[in-house]
């Protein structure tokens, strides 16, 4: 399985793109950042993007890249892919056409460049050659995290959320399971702010690597802009071996 990290920050900053993976060329997880990374062609492989929640960091690069399939003669829909209450969020408060045209009746609602899939709590589904499973998670609006395995190896994305236990009891049971994409946003003297955001800090994330399947790497995203280095130095005291800070635009294999 290969991870293409498009963007892996918790905001923008000056080449720091929000948060968005593409996995085997056909799959988003998450799509803060899609034509900021990939060319039109690229754009036109992407058939579904798994979305965690609706906060405009994870969604808008989804709108722009559906402004380019519907200038571009796109192949097929994209499939924004979520659990029932952050679908409803897209539909309801992004593509509404107020804040952004509703791409799932353009050009015509038979030939939309955007569709909706519901995927239900904590049930299997597959998506593209992937089997993907939404757990919910503990952040400020409804949001999952996703364990995405393709029949051999897998690997859990936490989206945004603070300390939480669903998805580290989930992520037990799951053969072939590789590495944790897991959200770190604050540095440790922020913590009241992430606890009132619903985000971890460094400190709580060594909290939650107790509760997960020991031994797996950590691969980190979603750090805030303005404090990557700080942020990025707590990490790296907590085990060097086991946590590594994602790069943007490095292709991952598992
Ligand atoms: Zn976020
Ligand atoms: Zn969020």
């Amino acid at each position: 399985m290969k991870i293409k990290v498009l963007g892996v920050f918790g905001s923008e900053g000056q080449g720091q793109r929000p948060s968005a993976f593409l996995v085997n060329d056909h799959v988003l997880v998450d799509a803060g950042s899609v034509p900021g990374a990939l060319n039109v062609e690229e754009q036109r492989e992407i058939e579904h993007a798994l979305l965690s929640h609706a906060h405009l960091d994870h969604i808008a690069g989804l709108a722009y890249l559906t402004d380019t399939l519907a200038i571009t003669a796109a192949r097929g829909p994209v499939l924004a892919t979520s659990i029932a209450p952050v679908v409803d969020d897209l539909r309801t408060h992004a593509f509404n056409d107020h804040l952004w045209p509703d791409f799932s009746t353009i050009p015509t609602p038979k030939t939309a460049i955007l569709r909706y899939r519901t995927l239900a709590d904590e049930v299997e589904s597959r998506v593209a050659e992937l089997w993907v499973t939404p757990i919910r998670v503990d952040h400020t609006v409804e949001a999952v995290g996703f364990l995405i395995h393709d029949g051999e190896t897998g690997f859990l994305y936490s989206g945004d959320t603070g300390p939480t236990e669903r998805i580290w009891q989930a992520a037990r049971g799951l053969k072939g399971l590789k590495a944790v994409i897991v959200e770190t946003a604050f540095p440790n003297r922020l913590d009241g702010l992430a606890q009132a955001s619903k985000h971890l800090t460094p400190a709580m994330l060594s909290r939650e690597m107790k509760k997960m399947p020991s031994d797996l790497p950590l691969w980190i995203y979603h750090i805030k802009p303005h404090f990557f280095e700080e942020t990025t130095e707590e990490l790296q005291k907590i085990d060097p071996a086991r946590i590594h800070i994602l790069e943007q635009g490095k292709t991952y294999t598992l």
